[in-house]
C-alpha cells in the first residue's frame, strides 16, 4: 500500500520546489515545475537552473509546453547508469540556466511517455524543442560529452 506511493514522496516539494540555489548570489528560490517564462532569482534576477519532474499526467505541461528547449532524462530508481548521469545533467542545467530546462521522467511510473518515445534502455536522454525531439542519447556519458551533445542540438535551427 505504501510501496507505490513511496517513490512519489517529494515529487514536487523536495525535488523541484524545495529550493534551487541561485548560482549568482546564493539565494534559495522556489521554482515551479511549469511556468510561462523561465525562472529567475527573486533577489538578483539571474536565470535559475530549472529542474523539474514530470510523468504521464504532467509531461505535456512541464516538458512540451516549455518555451525553452527541454532535456528529458528518462530514468528509473533501480538504474545505476541513471544515477551516474544524473549529477552531470544537473550540472548542465546549472551551466545552461535560462537556456534549457531539465525534466526528469521516471519510466516506472510513466509508461505512456516511455512507450511514446520508444524507450528500450535507460538512461535515455532527449532534447525537445517545442515538443519535437531534436536529439537523442541512450546510455550514460560524461559531462563533457553531454555538454557537446546539448550545445550541438541547441545550436541547430
Ligand atoms: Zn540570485
Amino acid at each position: 500500500m505504501i510501496g507505490d506511493g513511496a517513490a512519489r514522496v517529494g515529487d514536487n516539494g523536495a525535488m523541484t520546489g524545495g529550493g534551487v540555489r541561485c548560482g549568482h548570489c546564493g539565494t534559495a528560490n522556489r521554482v515551479p515545475a511549469a511556468a510561462a517564462g523561465t525562472p529567475r532569482c527573486g533577489k538578483c534576477h539571474q536565470p535559475l537552473p530549472w529542474i523539474a519532474d514530470a510523468d504521464d499526467a504532467t509531461f505535456a505541461e512541464v516538458a512540451e509546453a516549455a518555451k525553452i528547449p527541454v532535456i528529458v532524462d528518462l530514468w528509473a530508481p533501480w538504474c545505476g547508469p541513471c544515477r551516474m548521469v544524473s549529477p552531470a545533467l544537473e550540472q548542465l542545467a546549472r551551466d545552461l540556466a535560462g537556456k534549457v530546462k531539465l525534466v526528469k521522467v521516471n519510466v516506472d511510473t510513466s509508461p505512456q511517455i516511455s512507450q511514446r518515445f520508444g524507450v528500450q534502455a535507460i538512461p535515455t536522454l532527449l532534447i525537445l524543442r517545442h515538443g519535437q525531439v531534436a536529439a537523442r542519447q541512450t546510455g550514460a556519458v560524461p559531462l563533457a560529452t553531454l555538454r557537446a551533445w546539448a550545445d550541438n542540438a541547441l545550436a541547430v535551427g
